[in-house]
């Protein structure tokens, strides 16, 4: 048994893991960064899309794929929205490991392949292959995405997250807007064509979890991108998906343990973007930890959960309170997406 003692505990080296890690360690704080894949960031679970004032927030590196200008909105194949939204694509696994190698620069430690598998008492209980490994912390962080064990030993899980399956395919040209699909056949969701110079990915996430309506509705984008004569014909193949949290703001912070990222429930319930609230949810989440401990009061964890509902609550609940009229609507889509698609102005409306 390895026994391992550090002041803070950071749980999972994603965006949210490895900016908390990093803002608690710039604090002087003693952090242990635990991740459980070997390689940070791989296999990439994302289409890779961020927005530009996020470039600004991480540190120099070679992760921007290309430059996005804005985003065009589809309903049933017939382009209905264009806009300005500026950002990248980016290669995840190389974003992910930056911010990894960053926390480490400011005096993190970073343990991968080590998979925390429960507590007891104050002791987290880890292993990594064989090696049985116990960690003791003052604070423990859970970065660990959408189904985080430690939300669940806070009693606060993601109480419903969408799954979403993607792809990598060739574009025909290069583009330079991310593009957005709605249809009847994605119910409560999109399809996406975020384009990455000659490549670009292709998914969709939905509302339904049954495989077979899933593989069925990235079928026929596939299909109708091809007849577009956007992206080379392709047979389905998948290579990333995942699950994307679609929950209302809830408490984030108890005892001694704190949420940030997917784990927190941060990702926008109709855009499913998560990135930039990860990067800076971890950094808040990071801050307070370490500023709890300088003080030697717990309670100042709370602060945490504060600040973060001052900066995004109520844009998450505004989102959430939108999803929740996309999916009770029963009506044909066109009646109700410019209320329930950040694309259109009457989504920013109060009600
Ligand atoms: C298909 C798909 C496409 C997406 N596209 C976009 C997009 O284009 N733009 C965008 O902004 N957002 C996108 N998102 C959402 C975005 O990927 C997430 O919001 C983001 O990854 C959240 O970062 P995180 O650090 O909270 O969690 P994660 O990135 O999930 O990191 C959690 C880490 O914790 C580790 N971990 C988990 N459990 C344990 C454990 N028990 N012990 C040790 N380590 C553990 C995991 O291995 C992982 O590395 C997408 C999501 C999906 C599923």
């Amino acid at each position: 048994m390895t026994e391992l003692v550090c002041e803070i505990a950071v749980i999972g080296a994603g965006p949210a893991g490895s900016s908390a890690a990093r803002a608690a360690a710039a604090s002087g704080a003693d952090v242990l960064l635990l991740e459980r894949r070997s390689e940070i960031g791989v296999p990439v679970r994302c289409a890779e899309f961020i927005p530009a004032p996020l470039v600004g927030m991480v540190p120099k590196g070679d992760f921007i794929v290309q430059p996005i200008k804005g985003m065009r909105t589809f309903l049933n194949g017939e382009q209905i929205q264009h806009l300005d939204a500026p950002g990248f694509t980016i290669c995840r696994d190389r974003f992910d490991k930056l911010l990894a190698a960053d926390a480490v620069a400011a005096g993190a430690r970073l343990l991968t392949g080590v998979f925390v598998a429960g507590r007891d008492g104050a002791t987290l209980k880890a292993c990594r292959e064989d090696e049985r490994i116990s960690v003791r912390a003052a604070v423990v962080i859970g970065a660990d995405g959408p189904h985080s064990r430690v939300a669940r030993w806070m009693n606060s899980i993601n109480s419903r997250c969408l799954p979403a399956v993607q792809m990598g395919v060739d574009l025909t040209r290069p583009l330079e807007e991310t593009e957005f699909y709605f249809c009847e056949d994605i119910p409560g969701g999109y399809g996406w064509l975020f384009p990455k110079g000659r490549r670009a990915n292709v998914g969709v996430g939905m509302t339904a979890r049954k495989p077979s309506v899933l593989y069925a509705a990235i079928d026929n984008l596939l299909h109708l991108l091809s007849s577009q004569g956007k992206i080379f014909s392709v047979s389905r193949s998948l290579t990333g998906g995942g699950w994307v949290p679609a929950v209302a703001p809830r408490s984030i912070v108890r005892d001694n343990m704190l949420l940030t990222g997917d784990a927190a429930g941060y990702t926008h319930p109709i855009t499913g973007g998560g990135v930039f609230q990860a990067v800076v949810g971890g950094g808040m989440a990071g801050n307070w930890a370490a500023r709890a401990l300088q003080a030697g009061n717990i309670k100042l964890l709370r602060a945490y959960e504060e600040e973060w509902n001052d900066y995004y609550g109520d844009t998450l609940a505004h989102a959430f309170q939108r999803r929740q009229l996309l999916e009770e609507h029963a009506g044909p889509l066109h009646d109700i997406i410019e209320r329930c698609w950040i694309g259109f102005k009457d989504y920013y409306a109060e009600s």
